[in-house]
């Protein structure tokens, strides 16, 4: 049995319950794959909000004009 870092709840060690990690002490992650799985869908959001707001500014410097200066 592994308890989960996050959520507290005890789980049979087996790679159902939990993801494998190979730096983890036991080869397994600290974290059930339910935490695990909701932490990744955070990140992936967060990421995708951030290449959002990229696309967004390059789109406004374009319109002002920043990226129309050529180099000679
Ligand atoms: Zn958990």
């Amino acid at each position: 049995m592994k308890k989960c870092a996050k959520c507290g709840i005890e789980q049979e060690l087996n790679t159902s319950n939990f993801p494998k990690k190979s730096t983890g002490k036991d080869g397994f992650d600290a974290q059930c794959k339910a935490c695990k799985k909701e932490r990744d869908q955070k990140r992936y959001q967060e990421k995708r909000e951030e290449i959002l707001n990229q696309k967004k500014e390059y789109y406004a410097k374009k319109r002002n004009g920043a990226s129309v200066i050529n180099k000679t």
